[in-house]
């Protein structure tokens, strides 16, 4: 008798001993991603789980501010009172150009780019570089340059850099190396396109990120040619969980070589209304055959409801001009040029994931949110 309770007792502890654990794994504490809206740059901020910051790009300058401030109200509502790593993809304005504005606003620690500016014919980008490389001569702020390979040192995250420079990681990833199906069909490429690109979206430093059963890609605005490289034959990347679509869902990035590839479960695209979203590429993401969930930080004016996903996963509806411009462009006139819509409500989507895989997105304007398991 005294045997069998022993037993009990055992099993009964064994089993508080694995709820505790599963428990335990829950509470612990979540990264959380904020994709800040900039209105068709990028702008998101990552906050792990000891609180460490990583902010990728910083938006558009100019607009009273105004990103520069969104993503300081974003890290203050996350409790960051300092921005740790600020990494810069690239030298675009939509990416690059909230800096000035940005530093004078919350402390930075470490800003990490690609190295050298290669857009050296294009006056805004060469001034925006210029102005960057200034910022970092003051001697406050560390400065880490990355190549394909590297890694980033942050606590509870095991982040590679897969580009930098116009340049591609060699090797696949640990698990990856896999043939790529898509590689060996037409390659489709849209026209106007420039290949191989020279120009800065193609030195875009992008990454890969993993925390704890969840992977992340990031590939800043990184271009097809590249895409293709980092996939073909052998797809260096391998499956990922949420997939920051590449350069907000513009015309010369999202290659099915890529999508396809990654088998994406969620994607989140920071597109403007006017800026990016191309149709194709919200074709390609949401009819790849994972059937990826895309959430989108604008609707896309051009895409209409057929090519958007659903309203209740968009996080800003047309503006009034961009009703008034879709009006006129279903009437077969042609698009006015696009209004700056500076004073949208600019809401974000945010994540908040798990280290046992489990995440959550949520649209910022209604509360809309569905959890994953990532698989
Ligand atoms: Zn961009």
């Amino acid at each position: 008798m005294q045997h069998t309770l022993a037993r009990t007792a055992g099993v009964l502890l064994a089993g508080a001993i694995a709820t505790g654990a599963a428990l335990h794994a829950q509470k612990a504490a979540p990264m959380r991603i904020y994709f800040i809206d900039v209105e068709g740059g990028q702008s998101t901020l990552f906050v792990m789980p000891d609180h460490t910051s990583l902010l990728v790009d910083t938006g558009f300058p100019s607009n009273g501010g105004r990103d520069s401030q969104r993503i300081v109200d974003t890290a203050k509502k996350a409790g960051v009172s300092r921005i740790d790593y600020v990494l810069l993809t690239h030298y675009h304005l939509d990416h690059l150009g909230g800096v000035p504005e940005l530093v004078a606003k919350i402390p930075v620690g470490t800003f990490i780019d690609h190295g050298d500016n290669r857009e050296t014919v294009v006056p805004g980008t060469v001034r925006n570089y210029e102005n960057y490389q200034a910022m970092l001569q003051s001697g406050k702020y560390k400065h880490i340059i990355v190549k394909p390979g590297d890694k980033l040192p942050i606590p509870g995250v095991d982040l590679t850099f897969l580009s930098a420079a116009g340049e591609v990681l060699d090797k696949p990833l640990p698990g990856a190396g896999q043939a790529n199906a898509t590689c060996s069909a037409p390659d489709n490429m849209p026209e106007g396109i420039n290949t191989p690109d020279q120009a800065e979206n193609a030195q875009s430093a992008g990454f890969e990120m993993n925390f704890g059963k969840l992977r992340i890609l990031d590939l800043g605005d990184l271009t097809w040619d590249k895409e293709r490289l980092l996939m073909c034959p052998a797809n260096k990347i391998g499956h990922i969980n949420l997939l920051i679509v590449s350069h907000h869902g513009s015309k010369p990035s999202s290659s099915p070589a890529l999508i396809d590839g990654i088998t994406p479960q969620v994607a989140i695209m920071d597109n403007g209304e006017r800026k990016g979203g191309y149709v194709p590429v919200l074709d390609t993401i949401r009819t790849t055959l994972s059937k990826p969930d895309l959430w989108q930080l604008h609707y896309a004016l051009e895409g209409g409801d057929q090519h958007n996903t659903g309203k209740a996963m968009i996080a800003n509806p047309l503006s009034p001009e961009g009703e008034a411009a879709a009006k006129e462009l279903a009437e077969g006139k042609p698009l006015p040029p696009p209004a700056p819509h500076a004073n949208d409500a600019g809401n974000s989507i945010t994540v908040e994931a798990y280290a046992t895989g489990r995440f959550t997105v949520t649209n910022g304007r209604n509360g809309f949110a569905k959890t994953y398991q990532a698989k």
